[in-house]
């Protein structure tokens, strides 16, 4: 079977990838190891957090403002509800790096944000306290995406526009011979004139069949539900959050829909092989003990645990994104080592999938995520 574009993965990147091709007249076959969305990779436990004002640095902020316009422009095409206004409250010791680039970035892009003492922030969100040096930065435009939902709405859009997407259909080879892709699966092989990798913990593997070796850790990660007073806790009433702490970097969700308070730590984690079993949540001791003194020590109001979840993160040496174009075949685009902030952008990152396969570059400027910087 012949396409224009084959995308390997139809996950956070991959199905929004399959939507702009599609919507641009490209045949396009998405194929996916399992059924997505799904809870094997990157991309489940219901929300995930988008901020603009981003303490990872000012230079993603023009990315993340056109990934806002196109979640905008896909909850209005579908009338799906993928947004939660909860607006985001970073916390920190007010000297960090993480509190100074999250008010810098503001700055420089003339974002609102709220910075507010201790006093202020336990006035406003009775369930926090903090430490007299923290000060709180709340961007109040900001907040939550619906993450699976928001898979399912460019998988809708993508199907309406003629694109075809196979589940449980594992990529198991890749060829590229003078600009024609071959894509094998265990029972079917597929022909095409562009290809995207965007397959997430399994990227390396997949671009090693390739000649192309990048720095790419996939590395287990935990996050789980905690009992919260629905009065206090809200996502009415109760920010989204990411606090940096001596002990981590912790973030979390208000109680959506009544489901509780949600909290996960986003540094660290076991370095594992995505196609082995991965331990549980629980089954390392420290699971649950390092979310509970979290809430213990910032949010005490918190409750029991509820249950709790393993996803992966794929981290790069820098914590910065792979987008760009295969080295060695200009008809190849990747979309890997999102370093476990990637959801918020996967909507632009769909779209800049597109644009590189159909005139070779992006509207906004994505060359901080090259793959050269990797060898220079
Ligand atoms: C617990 C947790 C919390 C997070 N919180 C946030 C947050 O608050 N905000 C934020 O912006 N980001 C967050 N992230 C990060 C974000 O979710 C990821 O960066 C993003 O989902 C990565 O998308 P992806 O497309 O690379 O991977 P995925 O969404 O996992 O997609 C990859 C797909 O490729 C498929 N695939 C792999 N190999 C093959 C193959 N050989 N053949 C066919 N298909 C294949 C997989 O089945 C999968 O469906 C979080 C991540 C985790 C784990």
């Amino acid at each position: 079977m012949n396409y224009d574009v084959i995308i390997i993965g139809a996950g956070s990147m991959g199905m929004a990838a399959g939507y702009y091709l599609s919507k641009s007249g490209k045949k396009t076959l998405l194929l996916d190891s399992f059924h997505p969305p799904h809870n094997k990779g990157s991309h489940h436990g219901e929300t995930r957090i988008i901020r603009y004002a981003y303490a990872e640095g000012e230079e993603y902020v023009p990315f993340i403002l056109k990934a806002q316009e196109l979640w905008n422009e896909l909850e209005r095409d579908t009338g799906k509800p993928l947004f939660i206004p909860t607006g985001v409250l970073s916390v920190g010791n007010k000297e960090s790096n993480f509190i100074q680039n999250t008010i810098s970035s503001s700055t420089i892009y003339s974002l609102p944000l709220e910075v507010m003492n201790p006093v202020e922030v336990q006035n406003r969100w009775s369930g926090i306290t903090m430490p007299n040096d923290f000060i709180g930065c709340f961007e109040p435009s900001s907040g939550v995406l619906k993450c699976e939902e928001s898979i399912k709405a460019y998988q809708m859009l993508a199907e309406m526009n003629g694109a075809t997407i196979l589940s449980n259909c594992r990529v198991k080879e890749i060829h590229i011979q003078e600009e024609k892709v071959t894509i094998k699966t265990i029972d079917k092989t597929f022909h095409s004139d562009s290809l995207v990798i965007a397959a997430g913990a399994w990227s390396g593997h997949l671009l090693s069949m390739m000649d192309l070796d990048l720095p790419l850790t996939p590395v287990r990660k935990t996050f789980a539900w905690f009992d919260a007073i629905e009065k206090i806790y809200n996502s009415n009433d109760f920010p989204a959050f990411a606090f940096e702490t001596s002990q981590g970097l912790y973030y979390g969700f208000p109680s959506v829909d009544g489901a509780g308070l949600k909290v996960g730590r986003h540094d660290g984690g076991e370095r594992i092989n995505p196609d082995e079993v991965m331990k549980q949540f629980g089954e390392i001791v420290e699971d649950r003990g390092d979310l509970i003194q979290f809430l213990n020590q910032y949010l005490p109001g918190i409750g029991q645990l509820k249950y709790g979840k393993t996803c992966m993160y794929t981290l790069t040496p820098d914590d910065k994104f792979v987008i760009d174009v295969h080295p060695k075949y200009s008809n190849v685009a990747i979309a890997a080592g999102f370093s476990g902030h990637g959801f918020k952008f996967s909507s632009a990152v769909g779209q800049a999938l597109s644009n590189l396969i159909v005139s070779g570059k992006n509207e906004i400027d994505i060359s901080q995520f090259s793959i050269d910087r990797f060898y220079n």
